[in-house]
């Protein structure tokens, strides 16, 4: 595959993930149930190590033809000020996240498109933040969405299910014992490219992501926006954005983010009340 396929096939949109029992979180103010069982069926550690392996590939690509950000490039920085912002409050939707080596990068493309891999490994392309204009508070948005993919573990999940693609118990039977571990780290790895999220898990990344960016101290109000920019986004004869090929929009989005705000807005207010008080504090990012 040439680079320039590969990096526009690179537009899954968040967030695989992890292990991690089912969240009881008493403390939760949006509710989507528990998470589905049958992402057990393939090994987190595993989905894990075949997305950092991905991300760096992803990565390396990218930085080959000078469109990775340094790490002293203004936006990037933004980006890692805004998740770690957002970190600290991912643990209690999935425990084993606190192992996590969270990474942010910015990758120069056109494409409208983010995304986090499991393990959270996330990635912004510029086209997404320029195009968009997007405020800290939106981009607050998309990041706690696509964490909040990650750490429900939507692609375990997904890749658990997969029929179509033959993966899901034939990776559980090869991890077993009957397969080469390398193949079906790289074909995992292919399978995080291309996956889509189904609506369930999009509106559960929308709530959850809406929470833990509330708690950080994003508007909560900034969610509906977003998605009312990148709705917006779909005309112009240039076909839909790649975030919404990945991350399918349902009629009701809106509406159920709207019909949400009431239950975070004070958790807003306190995390507003508490930065004025305090110094902000970081995540774990690295
Ligand atoms: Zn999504």
């Amino acid at each position: 595959m040439s680079r320039r396929a590969f990096i526009h096939q690179a537009r899954w949109g968040a967030g695989f993930s992890l292990s991690a029992l089912a969240v009881s979180n008493a403390q939760a103010q949006v509710d989507v149930g528990q998470s589905s069982s049958m992402r057990k069926l393939i090994p987190a550690e595993t989905l894990e190590a075949s997305a950092r392996q991905q991300y760096r590939q992803t990565l390396g690509e990218a930085n080959s033809k000078g469109a990775l950000a340094p790490d002293d490039y203004p936006q990037l920085q933004r980006l890692r000020a805004i998740a770690a912002r957002l970190i600290p409050y991912t643990a209690q939707w999935n425990p084993d996240s606190r192992k996590w080596k969270w990474e942010v990068n910015l990758i120069g493309s056109n494409q409208l498109n983010a995304w986090c891999m499991p393990g959270g490994k996330i990635a912004f392309y510029t086209g997404i933040l320029d195009q968009l204009k997007l405020t800290d508070d939106e981009v607050g948005m998309i990041m706690g969405h696509e964490m909040a993919h990650a750490l429900r573990e939507h692609a375990r999940e997904r890749m658990a299910k997969s029929k179509a693609t033959g993966l899901g118990l034939s990776v559980a039977s090869q991890l077993l014992g009957l397969g080469q571990l390398g193949d079906v780290a790289a074909n995992m790895g292919t399978q995080l490219l291309t996956l889509k999220y189904g609506r369930d898990d999009e509106t559960e990344a929308d709530l959850v992501g809406l929470e833990i960016a509330a708690r950080g101290g994003f508007k909560p109000e900034a969610s509906v926006q977003l998605w009312k920019k990148m709705l917006g986004a779909t005309g112009g004869g240039k076909g839909q954005p790649s975030f919404l090929s990945t991350h399918p929009s349902g009629n009701n989005r809106i509406q159920e983010l709207e019909a949400n705000l009431p239950k975070v807005a004070h958790l807003y207010a306190e995390a507003i009340q508490s930065k004025s008080r305090t110094p902000q504090n970081s995540g774990t990012l690295n």
